[in-house]
């Protein structure tokens, strides 16, 4: 007999208390499986009359209930709403029964409640919830492209008053305990070990005052207010989510409006009309696309890194950081908020007081303050080290250099450390351009090297890639992810090469812009074909805020690697000639004189262009999108054939966390299954003959003809 996943005891002779714990799975999740336990108690229970009560609490620690199954979601291929509708009536009136019951219903949340587990809850009639760090209520559906569909919509804001509602079913963010008791989600807020006892004091209460069936009465109904409060939340709610979602994603609006609309009706109706709407964004592209995304950072957390289970990581507390400038500061930060002790060290002194004050300041950043807490930097302060004594810095655990972009000095630096260091430290490099296997044969030891590559700024790009060289161990690589991870990060793991990932990725695109220009395309469309597609800026403005001399060195680097394929735009060389290098100097191919620094297009700009730019085609947007992002997915397509990433996600999630690429989109290589290979070769086809860039590879034509995804969601 497998053992249940819903477990029914009785506290009390007349109470009676349902605990989830689902033995197969790390968090209890709502599946089919799940809510069919969930009937099967409360058929018994609700026949009987000798109780005072029922209490929904969790088995697992640091969980209540995280939601929905995702993976029964995915599995629906091309659902019929009338399937989706009954999908959430069901749901509705088995949760509906825990409102209806003949005794008093309360949820005794400890952990994180989310989704169709925090539906569950405010089914319930009262909630009690844990006052620890780890306890929190949310809906996060908008963030899957959906919304509440298990009475979410209908209940919340009957409880918590529609304002409220939308704020936290709009956003998606979750909240803390003390917040859900200040909203009145909450009705009491006490410490873990009491939860229970609360719970049946609370049952106790009511029980007594009869308060609970009041608001049941109240819960019901239509909510209370003027048709002036309702146009106005409705006005200012949909010109802040379309300012934030620019219309890329419809479910914050999708859900804004049924709440609205359900305001005037009964809870039932609202029910019934949620079901409706929800099935409207079930199954559709943005809602499978944002389903993938939650899996590919599912599976990233999990992902040790690499392949073998024997490999332990080792764990780093210490980090000894060469480079005090712009990343090494940005790492040290990153690290000291995570309890590290660091030791940061540059070769100038100046520029080592800079990085101190700048680690510093930015780790004790607080977001409510603006600007740095003096508490926190009395607590992080004595575990930097700002230090010019190589000794000090070797001493750790890990020791990265982050020093200026220049073979000779890293190959030196890297030849230092290692006659320094004891046997088990582990030594990386945050280069962005220089190959790891180059780097690596300055040293005795290769095996316990590897980069670990920061992206800027640091504290708020979530992706590292960790790079192994040829003779790089897994316990190395092991370590470098549980380390990236411990900082907050999302490691993917490649195999040296041009560019790692996401530059290599990232130029094809960027260069396709100049190519553009070049052909008399106007800067303004080919911005607007990027942002429009979902990114979060234009690649001329991406050239602008990189530093066009740093565009231009990575140029040079893949155009050696590759030749023919990546050559630096005589564009390029002219402005980096020009010293228009971009936002750092003010000019670049926007001008930022106003005092925010926000682009502006310059009129100088247009005499430099002339030069370079031969006729003028007429280009659609969509024959644009393709010139820019098909040469990125070749790109992404030749890593495979290279066998550069682990897995596809990889590439996925790269170009995500890396640099922006719209989640909406699932993915680089999700979006191409969206569209399918053969499409994909049919675009190709007329842009051939612009170069051996848009020359399908060996990869794309095998798909195409097989009618093969690049990879399938389900893991
Ligand atoms: P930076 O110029 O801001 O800082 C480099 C620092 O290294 C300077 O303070 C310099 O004085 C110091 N330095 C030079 N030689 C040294 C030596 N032998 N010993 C100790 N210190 C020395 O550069 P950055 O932007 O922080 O880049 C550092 C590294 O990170 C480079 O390899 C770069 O390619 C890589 N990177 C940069 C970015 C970015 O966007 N800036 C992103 C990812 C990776």
């Amino acid at each position: 007999m497998t053992t249940p996943a819903v477990r029914l005891n009785f506290p009390e002779s007349d109470i009676a208390q349902l605990t989830f714990d689902d033995p197969d799975r790390g968090a209890n999740v709502l599946s089919q499986g799940v809510l069919q336990q969930l009937e099967q108690h409360l058929d018994e229970l609700l026949s009987r009359d000798d109780l005072a009560g029922l209490i929904l609490s969790s088995g697992k620690p640091g969980i209540f209930i995280a939601g929905a199954d995702l993976r029964e979601f995915a599995a629906a291929e091309n659902p019929e709403p009338e399937w989706v509708q009954q999908m959430c009536r069901r749901g509705q009136e088995l949760f509906a029964r825990l409102a209806n019951a003949p005794f008093i219903t309360v949820a005794a949340i400890a952990g994180v409640c989310v989704g169709g587990g925090a539906e569950l809850a405010t089914w319930c009639d009262r909630r009690v919830m844990a006052d620890d760090a780890k306890t929190q209520i949310g809906f996060p559906e908008v963030k899957l492209g959906l919304f509440p569909g298990w009475g979410g919509t209908a209940r919340l804001p009957r409880m918590i008053g529609l304002s409220n509602a939308v704020e936290m079913i709009c956003g998606g963010d979750s909240i803390p305990g003390a917040e859900a008791y200040k909203l009145g989600l909450a009705e009491d807020l006490v410490p873990p070990e009491r939860l229970v006892a609360a719970a049946i004091n609370m049952i106790r209460a009511e029980a007594e005052s009869g308060q609970y069936r009041k608001d049941r009465q109240r819960w019901s109904q239509p909510i209370e207010i003027s048709e002036t409060e309702l146009a106005f939340l409705a006005a200012t709610g949909s010109a802040y989510i379309q300012q934030q979602t620019k219309g890329h994603y419809p479910a914050p609006m999708a859900a804004l409006e049924t709440m609205i609309e359900a305001a005037s009706l009964d809870l039932e109706g609202a029910c019934r009309l949620e079901a409706e709407r929800f099935s409207t964004l079930f199954g559709t592209p943005v809602n499978r696309a944002l389903i993938n995304v939650f899996f590919l950072s599912d599976r990233n957390k999990k992902d040790p890194g690499v392949d073998d289970p024997a490999i332990k990581p080792g764990k780093i507390d210490s980090l000894g950081i060469y480079g005090a400038g712009i990343m090494g500061s940005g790492i040290a930060a990153a690290a000291l908020k995570r309890g590290l002790k660091v030791a940061l060290t540059d070769a100038k002194a100046e520029a080592l007081e800079r990085g101190v004050r700048n680690t510093l300041e930015e780790a004790s950043y607080d977001r409510k303050l603006r600007g740095p807490s003096s508490q926190r930097l009395l607590e992080l302060a004595p575990r930097l080290n700002g230090t010019l004594r190589d000794e000090e810095v070797t001493s750790a655990q890990l020791v990265l250099e982050a020093v200026v972009e220049n073979p000779d000095v890293k190959t030196q630096l890297l030849a230092k450390v290692e006659s320094l260091v004891g046997e088990q430290t582990l030594i990386a490099t945050n280069t962005s351009t220089i190959p790891i296997n180059r780097l690596a044969k300055a040293l005795k030891h290769p095996e316990r090297f590897c980069g670990i590559h920061f992206f800027n700024p640091v504290r708020r790009m979530p992706l590292v890639e960790v790079i192994r060289g040829d003779q790089t161990s897994d316990e190395t690589v092991a370590t470098a992810v549980a380390f990236a991870k411990r900082l907050g990060k999302s490691p993917i793991v490649l195999k040296d090469g041009p560019g790692f990932l996401v530059n290599r990725v990232l130029f094809p695109y960027m260069n396709e812009a100049l190519q553009l220009i070049s052909q008399g395309v106007p800067i303004p469309e080919i911005e607007k074909a990027a942002t429009r597609f979902g990114m979060p800026m234009g690649p001329i403005a991406l050239y602008d805020m990189v530093g066009l001399d740093t565009a231009l060195y990575a140029g040079t680097v893949m155009h050696e690697a590759f030749g023919q394929r990546y050559e630096a735009s005589p564009i390029l060389i002219d402005l980096v000639k020009q010293n228009r290098l971009g936002q750092k100097t003010g000019r670049g191919f926007f001008r930022y004189d106003n005092p925010k620094g926000k682009p502006e297009p310059d009129p100088e700009l247009e005499q430099l262009l002339a030069r370079h730019i031969e006729g003028r085609v007429e280009l659609s947007r969509e024959q644009i999108t393709h010139r820019l992002f098909l040469p990125m997915l070749l790109e992404a397509t030749r890593i495979l054939e290279d066998e550069l990433v682990r897995d596809p996600r990889d590439v996925d999630l790269g170009v995500i966390y890396g640099i922006g690429f719209p989640p909406f989109r699932g993915g680089l290589l999700f979006w191409a299954d969206t569209v399918g290979a053969d499409q994909i070769m049919r675009w190709l086809e007329p842009l051939v003959e612009l170069g051996p860039r848009f020359e399908p590879t060996n990869v794309l034509r095998d798909w195409a003809q097989s009618g093969r995804r690049f990879y399938h969601i389900l893991p």
